[in-house]
């Protein structure tokens, strides 16, 4: 499975939030073999978001859009995803019973725009804040808030999936431009991805779907550099 990941907000764009939840989706959907394809951040503006959102659920099997979800102004997602699928904004009545019975909140409590979702989304309730979420095709939309958006995700983490892939790595404390040809040498011997990430050491990266591949390409190279010394 083969998905894009959204990240709406200024803030990010300027630098002033450090874009955890991109991270932690990536991850979450690593481990469960699912490739991510593109991670791009958009500023609160709705033309952006349709615009991406639309390239992107013809692209990939799913999108995953997280942020600008409330019902503050700035909060534009909800009508950037309905335009990238043509679809009204309309307030759900499950939302606001969901509300209702698990919140306690009346209709008056909550902000205008509370509970607005596309036409004919599957609603995802916040467990652990107010604006739900929501489904439309292969659009999920999430909550920006950390903790509000990894509980969702949890909800339909089931519903991504794909073939479990290993990584090992082996760090070297040599230069990246003397191991350049035992790096060639282990990519041609082994069917793995390989992935090199200087640092304090040349950290090597080993990634493919066959787990004793992998190992072996690592246990070859491991045998083959300078190992950091133990601290
Ligand atoms: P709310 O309903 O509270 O307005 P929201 O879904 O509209 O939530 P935002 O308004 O976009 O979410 O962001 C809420 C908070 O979560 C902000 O403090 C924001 O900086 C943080 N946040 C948003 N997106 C991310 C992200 N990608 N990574 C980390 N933090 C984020
Ligand atoms: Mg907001």
């Amino acid at each position: 499975m083969r998905v894009a990941v959204v990240t709406v907000g200024d803030e990010l764009l300027a630098g002033e939030t450090v874009n955890t939840n991109a991270a932690w989706l990536g991850r979450q959907l690593a481990e469960r073999g699912v490739t991510v394809e593109r991670t791009t951040v958009v500023p609160d503006r709705t033309a952006d978001i349709a615009r991406v959102v639309n390239e992107y659920h013809a692209d990939y099997d799913a999108v995953i859009v997280t942020g600008g979800l409330g019902p503050t102004h700035d909060d534009v997602t909800i009508e950037g995803v309905a335009a990238a699928f043509g679809r009204e904004v309309v307030e759900s009545e499950e939302a606001l019973a969901w509300l209702a019975e698990n919140g306690g909140y009346t209709r008056e409590d909550l902000a205008d725009g509370t509970g607005e979702v596309p036409e004919g989304s599957r609603v995802l309730p916040n467990h652990d804040g107010v604006a739900p979420g929501c489904v439309v095709e292969n659009c999920y939309v999430l909550p920006g808030v950390p903790d509000e958006m990894k509980r969702m995700f949890e909800e339909v983490a089931d519903e991504f999936s794909g073939q479990q892939r290993y990584v090992r790595t082996v760090d070297a404390a040599e230069p990246e431009s003397a191991l350049l040809s035992r790096i060639d040498e282990v990519r041609g011997k082994f069917a793995v991805k390989v992935g090199s990430y200087p640092g304090e050491y040349v950290t090597v990266r080993f990634e493919g779907t066959d787990e004793s591949a992998v190992e072996d390409a690592a246990a070859w190279l491991g045998e083959r550099v300078e190992q950091p010394e133990e601290e």
